[in-house]
């Protein structure tokens, strides 16, 4: 599995739709400060379905929209289609190469797509999350993130590895199941004390 394309339309600088193809190996993006080297990273993370504003250094979501500059007028909506060669059957989905989509619009609105079919964000994060790639995979290591992991206390530092390890979905699975035990305890404490009564 490796990352195909990347095409952003109306995404904060990428205002005409922009296309970026990868091969296999190391990909080096350059450019002169503020070219928008880092919006293509937050391009990946948002189109990988991503919720917090904060993820994508902007105030709120909307603020991925073109905002418009002195020659040019702001735009309605952003889109980012990342196409992923999946000719080794990593992503669990019948197709060799998968597009996902994510649109946005200026009322907050979003839409995503898998290879042009409309779905659900959690779609979306299904089938990336036993792929190693998507949200809070830790695939991303943004400008300081390294320094902060680094200097982070040690209990800090063993939930980025498990996150990493995919250890996070089980642990969240877990917690579900230890709620509903701890709720089934109730429910049989509450029959225990009725049965009592009734005797
Ligand atoms: P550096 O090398 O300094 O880290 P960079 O190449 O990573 O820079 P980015 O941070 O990706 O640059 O891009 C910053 C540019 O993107 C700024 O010029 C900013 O005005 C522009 N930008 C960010 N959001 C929007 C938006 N919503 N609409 C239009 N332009 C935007």
């Amino acid at each position: 599995m490796h990352l195909k394309s990347l095409t952003l339309k109306g995404f904060k600088s990428f205002a005409s739709a922009t296309t970026l193809r990868f091969e296999p190996g190391i990909t080096c993006v350059v450019g002169p400060n503020g070219s928008g080297k880092s919006n293509v990273l937050d391009a990946l993370r948002w189109v990988m379905g991503t919720q917090g504003a904060k993820d994508l250094r902007g105030g709120k979501m909307e603020d991925v929209i073109f905002a418009g500059t002195t020659g040019r007028a702001p735009l309605g909506r952003a889109e980012v289609t990342l196409t992923i060669d999946n000719a080794d059957g990593a992503l669990p989905i019948e197709y060799s190469e998968v597009s996902i989509t994510r649109r946005m619009f200026r009322d907050g609105a979003s839409e995503y797509e898998i290879n042009g079919d409309r779905c659900r964000l959690m779609d979306v994060q299904e089938l990336l999350s036993d792929s190693g790639i998507g949200r809070e995979m830790h695939v991303i290591v943004g400008q300081g993130q390294l320094s902060a992991i680094l200097e982070s206390k040690p209990e800090e530092r063993r939930a980025f590895i498990e996150e990493a390890a995919g250890v996070l979905k089980h642990r969240k699975r877990k917690e579900q199941t230890l709620r509903k035990l701890a709720n089934m305890q109730g429910n049989l404490d509450r029959l225990g004390d009725l049965t009592t009564e009734l005797r």
